[in-house]
């Protein structure tokens, strides 16, 4: 399939007329041709429009249809076939058999999207019949979830497939009823193209209303901020920087109409080794965490930033393991000069930190937008006394903070800002440690996880990819798996609203065979 450079408007492919971006090779720092049109506010303001006319039609449409539409976006995703991938590599320096796995996780994600769709039960159907003759008379009231409206989805830099033009923001909109404008990132600009044609291929299919679906190249500070201020657009999802989420909340808080920011940005992802577990396993827990320190060059929301442990001679031997399976490590091409750039001021400060000594490194070949991966540390002392040593470092780069006893290093998980993950090494002997420590991380983070690394999220439907701020701007929700979809539903009451008029997951006889909550008590459809 021909790139071309073109922005999805409802049904049209449309040529930005502000201005060109290209594409960009982050290994060679080469650039593509052709160049993509960007946005100009005339083509905000009509992708608005028809995501505004599309939201009640679409919404309306029979469940089936709806979940119909996502597998339908899967399918024309696998249909793209090698090119989508060639691209994205080209785009990403990922590897070939990473972005696979991402493709296979992105149709995965519409598919499970569409089974939750099916099932009804995000609909959250609840029934209390009315009571006539108490004092006062109860009305019938009857509680459906809808969706907020017209969703903007900033693609992520990071998951160029699976958090991005149809990663989990859009299709957890698409199920919940909302219809969505992506904006697309420049740092696969390409493959946003290859994906965005899909989803539009698969909205054409399935007759969706026009509208349902539109992507948008442009800057994020000028077309971005546009997109978020549109009085159409109800909410926002967004995987990026702690600065580009915390502007877009501040947009969104400021309007007329303030609208929810879904932003997933920072977190350093702490992961304590417990004594007893060091002990036992200090060379094993090494390979493993620098595994996952490295893993996708560090570019992973979950990469693991900081080690807790208390010091002695497993500590050291840990930190030993470590230096030689970091040093086998190559060095990998991070996603964009930007990215790149960030990684390299940011281990620059971290060395320059008092206290902070740089213990181990991986290698450097020094081509394209390379990283050389680096492992820090520093006493406790002077971490304790440093809540900038906390600050995300996007990229293979981490810091041991070594303290003086296990009293201390539970007193400093106190001090912890929020976080998507946090990981505890137990062996038996550590349990007690572990159970004071734990109420600590249930306050801190999203997900908390034992004996085990924290990138690899499962798309599921007990995952939770969330946290207190800054790992995201709203604790109460999470970005991956089927509860993401709760993140663009509002609920409504229905009252005394006659039979013929209630939305069918509400109707007496239950043709959706929902399982509803009837008068307080779950009631399973036969
Ligand atoms: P980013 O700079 O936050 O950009 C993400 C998206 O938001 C882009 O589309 C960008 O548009 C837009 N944007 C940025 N600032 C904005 C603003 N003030 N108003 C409106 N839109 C804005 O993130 P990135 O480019 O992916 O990577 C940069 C840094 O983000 C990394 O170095 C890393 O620190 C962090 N990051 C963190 C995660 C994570 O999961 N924790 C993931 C990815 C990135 P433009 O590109 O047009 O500006």
């Amino acid at each position: 399939m021909q790139i071309t450079g073109e922005m999805i408007i409802g049904s049209q492919l449309v040529r930005g007329s502000a201005g060109e971006v290209k594409a960009y090779n982050p290994s060679t720092r080469g650039e593509f041709e052709p160049g993509f049109g960007q946005a100009s506010g005339a083509d905000v303001e009509r992708a608005c429009e028809l995501a505004a006319q599309a939201f009640d039609p679409y919404r309306s449409l029979p469940l089936e249809q709806r979940a119909r539409f996502l597998e339908a976006v899967a399918e024309q995703i696998l249909a793209i076939g090698p090119v989508l991938i060639e691209r994205a590599q080209q785009e990403t320096g990922l590897p070939q058999a990473r972005l696979e796995g991402e493709r296979m996780r992105t149709v995965n994600q519409l598919r499970l999207f569409a089974k939750v769709v099916r099932d009804g039960r995000f609909i959250g159907a609840t029934i209390d019949t009315a009571l006539p003759e108490r004092t006062p008379p109860r009305p019938d009231l009857r509680l459906a979830r809808i969706g907020l409206g017209p969703v903007v989805v900033f693609g992520a830099s990071n998951f160029p497939l699976a958090f991005s033009v149809a990663g989990g923001d859009t299709a957890s909109s698409l199920a919940a009823g909302c219809p969505v404008i992506v904006k697309a990132h420049g740092a696969h600009l390409g493959t946003s193209e290859l994906v965005g044609r899909a989803v539009q291929r698969a909205a054409i299919e399935c007759g969706m209303p026009e509208g349902v679906f539109s992507m948008i190249f442009g800057d994020g500070r000028t077309i971005g901020q546009q997109l978020v201020s549109h009085p159409a657009i109800k909410a926002v999802g967004f995987t990026g920087s702690r600065g580009g989420g915390t502007a877009l909340m501040r947009t969104a808080a400021a309007r007329p109409e303030p609208i929810p920011v879904y932003a997933e940005m920072s977190s350093v992802n702490p992961v304590f080794l417990l004594p007893a577990a060091l002990e036992e396993g200090g060379s094993v827990l090494a390979n493993g965490f620098v595994d996952s320190l490295t893993l996708g060059v560090g570019q992973f929301c979950t990469n693991p930033g900081l080690v807790f442990a208390v010091k002695g001679a497993a500590l050291d031997a840990f930190t030993a393991a470590a230096t030689t399976a970091l040093a086998a490590k190559g060095a990998g091409t991070m996603l964009t000069a930007g990215i790149h750039d960030a990684y390299n001021s940011g281990i620059a400060r971290f060395g320059a930190t008092s206290g902070v000594r740089l213990v181990a490194q991986g290698g450097l070949d020094g081509i394209g937008c390379a990283a050389q991966a680096a492992l820090y540390e520093v006493d406790a002392a002077d971490f304790i006394g440093n809540p900038e040593l906390q600050d995300e470092i996007f990229g293979p780069a981490a810091l041991v903070v070594r303290f003086d006893s296990a009293e201390q290093m539970l007193q400093a998980a106190e001090q912890l800002h929020g976080q998507l993950t946090a990981t505890v090494h137990v062996a038996p002997s550590d349990h007690a440690l572990a159970a004071r420590l734990l109420p600590v991380l249930e306050r801190k983070a999203g997900r908390v996880l034992f004996n085990g690394f924290p990138t690899g999220v499962e798309v599921s439907h007990a995952m939770v990819h969330g946290g207190p701020f800054p790992a995201t701007s709203d604790s109460r929700t999470t970005s991956v798996g089927a509860s993401a979809i709760d993140r663009f539903l509002r609920p409504v009451c229905y009252q005394n609203v006659p039979e013929g008029l209630l939305p069918e997951a509400l109707r007496d006889d239950n043709p959706l065979r929902l399982a509803r909550v009837l008068d307080g008590d779950l009631k399973v459809a036969e």
